[in-house]
């Protein structure tokens, strides 16, 4: 099983596939994880990154590629993956073909998530995550059940983007309009697209998508 989770920033896509990685045991790949993990290593692709991310902008189609395709290699054959805000491009949703069948794989759905541009600043902005475990939350929607801890691995750290600003969001929701939204037409044609409503709570988004993994192999 190989699906893309697509939306703008902020849409939800990191929250549901972290919940399909704990029940299915799918791996979910984020080129914007990876990418973070190469600022932070200061790697030579973190450091062309770097600025690029904290505008806002995208990061080359040739860079977040060859970070998919050696994810898949390391990855090997047998788990179900999500690909979670990649692609983002035209050419790189045609370099994902190019990179799944060299792995025998192949793409079951492109799950696209609905939702309200002008929600998204307030999910942005109230995003943070567990330093220790990467856990998402949300100031407002998604808080630890215990104030301070993290529920699934009890840590006490917690961290925000960097880029989660509001201004630094409206270019990327404006990237996603420009440079992301024109793939949709891409994978309509081969009917593989299914839409879910992302402003339902994140329950219910997550069982609009469990039923869309249903039935199918992981
Ligand atoms: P979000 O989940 O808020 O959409 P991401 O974590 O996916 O953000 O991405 C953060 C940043 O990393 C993007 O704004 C962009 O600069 C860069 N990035 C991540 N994935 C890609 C990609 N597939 N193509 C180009 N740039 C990317
Ligand atoms: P993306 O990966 O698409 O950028 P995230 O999954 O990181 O988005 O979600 C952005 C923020 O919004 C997070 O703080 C998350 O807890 C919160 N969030 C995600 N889905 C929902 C939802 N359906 N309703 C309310 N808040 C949500
Ligand atoms: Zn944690």
């Amino acid at each position: 099983m190989n699906i893309i989770l697509l939306g703008p920033p902020g849409a939800g896509k990191g929250t549901q596939a972290q919940r399909l990685v704990d029940r299915h045991g799918m791996r979910q790949l984020s080129t914007g994880d990876m990418l973070r993990a190469a600022v932070k290593a200061e790697t030579p692709v973190g450091l062309q990154a770097k600025a690029v991310m904290e505008r806002g902008e995208l990061v080359s189609d040739e860079i977040v590629s060859a970070l998919i395709d050696a994810e898949l290699t390391a990855l090997g054959a047998s788990a179900g993956v999500i690909f979670d805000g990649y692609p983002r491009t035209v050419a790189q949703a045609e370099s994902l073909d190019a990179i799944l069948a060299s792995h025998d794989r192949s793409l079951d759905y492109v799950v696209e998530l609905d939702v309200d541009e002008d929600a998204l600043v307030e999910r942005i902005t109230g995003r943070f995550s567990c330093a220790t475990c990467g856990k998402g939350y949300h100031d407002k929607f998604e808080q630890p059940a215990q104030p301070g801890t993290c529920d699934k691995c009890g840590g006490h750290d917690f961290k925000r983007r960097p880029d989660d600003n509001e201004e630094t969001v409206r270019t990327r929701m404006a990237e996603y309009r420009a440079k992301t939204a024109p793939i949709l037409p891409f994978y309509e044609a081969r009917g593989i697209v299914r839409r879910i409503d992302g402003m339902a709570d994140i329950d219910a988004v997550t069982a609009s998508l469990e039923s869309i993994v249903a039935g199918a192999p992981v």
